[in-house]
């Protein structure tokens, strides 16, 4: 759909392993080859797919992430990921996207080294790119606490050093791992350094995480899938978030490939969007669930009956919950203009 290409879109909610597509895999895949490296990829890229008919559950989908990892466990092929991906979301329409990762220690890198290699292949990329790129440092629930505080720690050090591509943390991983209380003095520490939150929230259904989530009030929540009654929440989750109205980054394709939601149809944008919470249309993993940002806009616009003036609307939206607060006006304006342009 040409429309949903040409809408200047933000992507707020892209983890970087998960956004390989298949062609930046095969180019590190052959950029081993080609310099004499092994990497430990013997898995079929098709395994690393997960679509519609899939009989993997969301705890199976973690496992397809190694297949990534291994590809991207050098500085050279991480800084290739990361400035193909780059490419990929510009060539369709993105004009800004805050790429998130978790810093991982590899045979070749520590996790200093890989966050540095992300930020420097960003910082790069503005020679030949359009789009404007941010970084989200990831922790993992399900790494011991002691790593979650040492990542803290990077993520701090690196906001210091390049306020301007360090943005924020974020808790993803297994949602069936962890507890998210253990990670509070660390998300404190984190913000008080001006690195701003969101969380994974409400992937599975766990109401008395989602209310400590609620209440702790993150910048940005991901997935909300069980926070309404109808969908695993309880009336008091859904009532707090109706208060807070707290943005939601929601990934379509991920929640129903994953059978988080059974189909586009019973998704839960509609209670969302009906209930005034703000909604930002996102990827999570490009890669693994084969779509890209204007196919997320496609079928919200399709499976909900929306406009091409509605869907323009969600994305002059998402353009305030931008966490580089610089870029907001810019966006917003770009925004503007496209309204105008096509009289939405
Ligand atoms: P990376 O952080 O290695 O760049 O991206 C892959 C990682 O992101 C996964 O290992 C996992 O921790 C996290 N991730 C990717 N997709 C999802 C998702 O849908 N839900 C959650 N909770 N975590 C995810």
């Amino acid at each position: 759909n040409t429309f949903c290409r040409e809408l200047p879109k933000v992507e707020l909610h892209a983890h970087l392993n998960g956004s390989l597509s298949h062609s930046t895999m095969l180019q590190l895949k052959r950029h081993f080859a080609d310099t004499g490296k092994a990497d430990s990829t013997n898995a079929f890229f098709d395994e690393f797919q997960i679509g519609a008919g899939d009989t993997r559950n969301l705890s199976d989908c973690f496992q397809v992430f190694s297949i990534a990892h291994s590809l991207t466990s050098t500085p050279e092929t991480l800084a290739m990921a990361t400035k193909l991906t780059l490419q990929e979301f510009q060539d369709d329409g993105c004009c800004y996207i805050e790429l998130r990762s978790t810093p991982k220690d590899t045979p070749c890198m520590d996790k200093r080294q890989y966050i540095d290699t992300i930020v420097q292949a960003m910082q790069k990329s503005c020679v030949h790119l359009t789009i404007l790129s941010r970084l989200i440092i990831s922790i993992n629930r399900g790494s011991p606490l002691k790593e979650a505080e040492e990542i803290t720690d990077i993520a701090i050090e690196y906001k210091k050093k390049y306020p301007e591509v360090v943005v924020g943390m974020e808790i993803s991983g297994n949602p069936m791992l962890g507890r998210f209380q253990d990670f509070i003095p660390l998300l404190a520490k984190a913000r008080q350094a001006g690195l701003k939150i969101t969380l994974h929230c409400g992937e599975v259904c766990n109401p008395q995480e989602v209310l400590e989530m609620l209440q702790y009030k993150p910048d940005r929540i991901g997935h909300a899938v069980c926070v309404n009654p109808k969908y695993g929440g309880t009336n008091e989750t859904w009532r707090m978030l109706c208060e807070t109205k707290l943005p939601v980054e929601v990934c379509l394709t991920s929640n129903v490939n994953t059978k988080s939601t059974p189909d586009y149809d019973s998704h839960h944008f509609k209670e969302l969007y009906d209930a005034d919470i703000p909604v930002i249309i996102c990827t999570d993993d490009k890669g693994v669930f084969a779509t890209s940002l204007s196919q997320e806009y496609r079928l919200c616009g399709e499976t909900f009956n929306l406009s091409q003036s509605q869907l323009a609307r969600i994305a002059l939206n998402a353009c305030q919950y931008v966490f580089a607060e610089s870029a907001r006006k810019t966006l917003n304006d770009k925004l503007l203009n496209f309204i105008e342009k096509y009289e939405l």
